[in-house]
């Protein structure tokens, strides 16, 4: 073949005018193909867009063995003049002169033949669903978020500061964590004197895990150079099937120095709506898509969270209002309740119709690290409940006291802090922090069910495929 730059799908539709009647050079995967005797139309895709590029097979210059290769997901180079297209669907198209099949796909084996496959049989195929419209454009989100959080941070003078995946400390509560370890699990149990398995033998020297949080260590970076976030994956041994929950999972958590439980509230409110508008101004596409086969009020939603405050509320206001709802919740409310999701949702859904930010709950239902505040009975927590998800940042104020700090250390029976105390002890201030579950992010700019379907290889229980 001429060489000629090849062009993403994505970059000759945005650059079609100045292209039309000059000769493309294009190499993607085979959608569909259809026509009849004498002319045959191929829609290629690439992944660069959702949307496909119709190639023109005139049967006078190509024979039906050089296009019989050219099956649904064989992969194919083509070129060929793009001309402006009289077909409707499309505003150009290329009159193919060469082809070059890199690889087939036989018909009867490739499992992506028709369109429509339930979302459960793609996750039985997630090796292939990236191949698929929805995940294509899932991704595609995906992708634009994630640097969505990190240009919103760095604009804002933030450090991206990495925090360990493999952690020794067992105490920040979030989860249940999965073990990291190199002993044998054939030799053991290879126990001590006091029934305690010997970790001295393996190979940290001590029991370690996966994290479940990156804040303790994003702590030690915010009270060093002022404002930090990570970005990086959690792992939680939680045995939760819900579409809500993964085993693995990404999670953002920015820690400012200086930052009181307000100053917290407003950046997290500000974050989260510079990505949804970021994904609304930059996957119009996609979103499109989406709203078309899966979530008609998409769009709607999004632009509504964007364009509106969230509202901000004691959980003590919030559990009054719930249990004056006359609701019957699956789950009885009551002031100390560490709320559900049905609670969240009536919250957010029916009562308030926006986004809130339930703030001061109850101490004995949140980590031993967010600040006290002066009734001693509740802490400076916060956490942004949004439609359809619930839960989607949990955050705090963090205890900056020494004293009280290591007294609640000390109440909830915690050990081997002395570093994490050391922020306290040495130049202690006012700070705050909260993580968001990226997934959470994606599952409502997607507008799709299920974590499961926003992430390229999810784990859960007894999941662990490809
Ligand atoms: P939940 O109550 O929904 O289980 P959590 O209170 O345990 O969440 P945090 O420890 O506050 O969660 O974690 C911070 C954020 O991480 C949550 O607000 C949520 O967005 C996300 N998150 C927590 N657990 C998971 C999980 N298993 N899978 C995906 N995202 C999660
Ligand atoms: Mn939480």
């Amino acid at each position: 073949m001429e060489k000629i730059k090849r062009l993403t799908v994505a970059e000759l539709l945005s650059r079609h005018e100045d292209l039309v009647g000059k000769k493309v050079d294009v190499k993607g995967w085979v959608r569909t193909r259809r026509g009849n005797k004498n002319v045959q139309f191929v829609a290629l895709n690439d992944g660069s867009t959702i949307k496909n590029l119709q190639i023109v097979f005139d049967l006078s210059r190509f024979s039906e063995d050089q296009l019989r290769p050219v099956t649904t997901g064989s992969s194919i180079h083509v070129q060929g003049e793009l001309v402006a297209s009289q077909g409707k669907g499309q505003s150009v198209e290329v009159l193919a002169d060469e082809l070059e099949v890199y690889g087939t796909a036989s018909p009867e084996q490739y499992p992506l033949q028709k369109k429509g496959h339930s979302l459960e049989f793609l996750r039985e195929i997630a090796h292939l669903r990236p191949r698929t419209n929805t995940f294509g454009a899932v991704l595609r989100i995906r992708h634009a978020l994630a640097y969505a959080i990190h240009k919103f941070f760095n604009d804002k003078g933030f450090y991206y500061f990495h925090t360990p995946l493999i952690t020794a400390s067992d105490c920040e509560g979030a989860g249940a964590q999965f073990q990291v370890t190199t002993l044998n699990p054939e030799d053991l149990p290879r126990r001590k004197e006091d029934g305690k398995v010997d970790y001295s033998e393996d190979f940290f020297g001590k029991m370690a895990s996966l994290t479940v949080s990156g804040q303790l260590e994003g702590e030690l970076g915010a009270t060093a150079l002022g404002c930090i976030y990570t970005f990086g994956p959690t792992f939680r041994a939680e045995n939760s099937n819900t579409p809500r929950h993964l085993s693995e999972f990404w999670m953002i958590e920015p820690e400012m120095a200086f930052y009181e439980i307000e100053d917290n509230m407003d950046l997290a409110e500000e974050f989260i709506k510079y990505c949804i508008r970021y994904a609304l101004e930059h996957c119009a596409d996609d979103i499109a898509f989406l709203e078309e086969h899966f979530d008609k009020d998409l769009t709607e939603r999004l632009r509504f969270v964007v364009e509106n405050d969230f509202v901000r509320l004691p959980y003590t206001e919030g559990i009054r209002i719930l249990e004056e709802s006359g609701r019957k919740f699956e789950f009885p409310v009551y002031w100390g309740v560490d709320l559900a999701s049905e609670h969240e949702r009536y919250l957010v859904e029916e009562h308030f119709k926006k986004p809130v930010i339930l703030t001061d709950y109850p101490k004995e239902i949140k980590a031993f690290y967010m600040k006290l505040n002066d009734d001693g009975k509740t802490v400076r927590a916060m956490d942004v409940l949004f439609p359809k998800i619930g839960e989607i940042i949990g955050g705090s104020q963090r205890e900056e006291s020494y004293e009280k700090l290591s007294e609640r250390i000390e109440a909830n029976g915690i050990t081997g802090m002395d570093w994490y105390l050391d922020t306290r002890r040495f130049g202690t201030v006012p700070h705050s922090g909260f993580g968001l579950g990226f997934e959470r992010l994606v599952l409502f700019v997607t507008g799709m069910q299920n974590i499961r379907d926003v992430i390229p290889f999810p784990r859960y229980p007894k999941n662990c495929e490809f």
